[in-house]
């Protein structure tokens, strides 16, 4: 499976560039980014394979690579536009890049429907993290009260967290209520940490996930690489591709 990188210089990008390098059944194709356009990937990130150039223009990696599937790792907004030129052209886009709006999300998921094109909205690859959602959102339905706090290194430009803000949607779903506060905290030193805090009747519940690592990230990246192209909608989460999970 060919497979392109956006956001292939960032951090995230970065990452996922060594990851798919490493997989036997993957083949990275080439990358996205502002600048550095004509360099070869593999130069870049001294990767194993060839993995083809870099480019700074959307367009012409996919008119050049034509990939299966693109993995977009860059910031809100071009990842909208990165998402809905690859359904355009059939490429199935891996997003993990956070900031979507909920009329992004509507828009690009009927978009989807349209093209019959599978595409995965990620706002959280860490299965710890996934599980822990499913795990609030049982919990949601046996304590009357609850919150979220989440707390991210001092880089991250988007509070609350694409994760939090899912969480939230979850919890109320799933107990009925209007809406869960969240609380967010930027402090230098962290990674990616979240608590989903319940309370009762002289008793209180906390589940809670940490990402120590970027690597955290990366085994949820590869399953929706491999499996995003057996769907022809949009999900959104990790969860369709973690089987059952009630
Ligand atoms: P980063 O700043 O290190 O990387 C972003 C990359 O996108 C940079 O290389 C930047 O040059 C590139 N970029 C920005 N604007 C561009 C444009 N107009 N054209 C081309 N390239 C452009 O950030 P990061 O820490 O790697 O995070 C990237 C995104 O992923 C953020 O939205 C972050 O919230 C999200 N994120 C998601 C998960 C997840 O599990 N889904 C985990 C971590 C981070």
């Amino acid at each position: 499976m060919k497979v392109v990188v956006a956001g292939a210089l960032g951090r995230m990008g970065g990452a996922v560039c060594h990851a798919v390098d490493a997989a036997d059944d993957l083949a990275l194709a080439g990358g996205f980014d502002r600048i550095r356009a004509g360099e070869e990937l593999a130069r870049v990130h001294g990767l194993a394979k060839p993995s083809g150039k870099l480019y700074d223009d959307i367009t012409d990696l996919y008119d050049a690579t034509t990939p299966d599937v693109v993995v977009d790792f860059t910031v809100y907004p071009v990842t909208v536009d990165v998402a809905r030129e690859a359904v355009e052209r059939r490429i199935s886009p891996v997003i993990g890049a956070t900031g979507w709006t909920d009329e992004d999300v509507v828009s690009f998921e009927s978009m989807c429907d349209e093209y019959s094109v599978g595409a995965a909205l990620v706002p959280n690859f860490a299965i710890g993290a996934v599980l822990a959602m499913r795990f609030s959102e049982i919990a949601a339905r046996f304590f009357p009260t609850a919150e979220i706090v989440e707390l991210h290194h001092d880089r991250k430009i988007d509070a609350p967290s694409g994760t939090a803000k899912l969480t939230a949607r979850r919890i109320a779903a799933a107990s009925g209520r209007p809406e869960v506060p969240i609380h967010s905290v930027r402090l230098r030193g962290l990674v990616a940490h979240q608590e989903s805090l319940f309370g009762g009747d002289g008793e209180t519940l906390t589940i809670r996930h940490d990402s120590l690592d970027r690597s955290s990230f990366m085994a949820g990246v590869l399953l929706a690489i491999r499996n995003v192209r057996n769907q022809t909608k949009l999900t959104i989460g990790l969860d369709s591709y973690l089987g059952d999970l009630s």
